[in-house]
C-alpha cells in the first residue's frame, strides 16, 4: 500500500486560504489527478479553511491545522480549528443554512464540500473546535513521463 502524510499549521488570516488550497493541490499531484479532481479538492479545502477563519475564530487570528493523508489512490484532508464550534452539525450542513447572512454568506460551503469530495465528516464541540474530514478517490491518469 502506498502511504504518505503531511501536516500544515498556519494563522487564520484570509490571505492563507489560497496558500492552503495550493499546498494541498501540490501534495496530491503524486496521485496523477485530473485537473478537474485538483479543482474539486481545492474548492473543498478553500470552503473548510474559510469557515475556520470566519466562523470558528470570527476575525481573531489563531491557528488552522490541515492534515493530509494518501492511502493508495485515496486522498484524505482534515481541516481543524480550536474555535467556537458548531452546536447543531446536521443543521449547519443543510444547504443554504448560514449564521452569517448579514455578511452575504450563501450557506453553501458544506454542500460544496459534499459535492466535490466522496466523503465528508464534521465533528464539532461547542467551545472546543471543529474538525472537517473529507476524502476523495483519485483516478490514476496515465503519466506520459513515466517509463512504461
Ligand atoms: P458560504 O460557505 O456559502 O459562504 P457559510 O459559511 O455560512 O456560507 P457553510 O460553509 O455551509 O455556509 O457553513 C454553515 C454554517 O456552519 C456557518 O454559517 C456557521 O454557522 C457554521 N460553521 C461552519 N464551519 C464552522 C466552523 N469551523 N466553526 C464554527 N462554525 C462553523
Ligand atoms: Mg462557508
Amino acid at each position: 500500500m502506498q502511504q504518505n502524510e503531511m501536516k500544515l499549521e498556519f494563522d487564520s488570516r484570509s490571505c492563507n486560504e489560497g496558500f492552503a488550497r495550493v499546498a494541498v493541490a501540490a501534495f496530491m499531484t503524486q496521485l496523477n489527478p485530473t485537473l478537474e479532481e485538483v479543482a474539486d479538492v481545492k474548492t473543498a479545502v478553500s470552503e473548510a479553511v474559510t469557515n475556520a477563519i470566519i466562523h470558528a475564530y470570527e476575525g481573531e487570528v489563531r491557528k488552522v491545522v490541515i492534515e493530509c493523508r494518501i492511502e493508495d489512490q485515496t486522498l484524505t484532508v482534515a481541516v481543524k480549528d480550536t474555535g467556537k464550534g458548531i452546536t447543531d452539525v446536521p443543521r449547519a450542513m443543510e444547504p443554504l443554512f448560514t449564521t452569517k447572512a448579514e455578511c452575504d454568506r450563501a450557506g453553501m460551503g458544506f454542500a460544496f464540500m459534499e459535492a466535490f469530495m466522496d466523503q465528508l465528516k464534521v465533528e464539532s464541540e461547542p467551545g472546543r473546535g471543529t474538525c472537517v474530514t473529507m476524502s476523495k478517490y483519485i483516478t490514476r491518469e496515465p503519466n506520459k513521463y513515466e517509463r512504461q
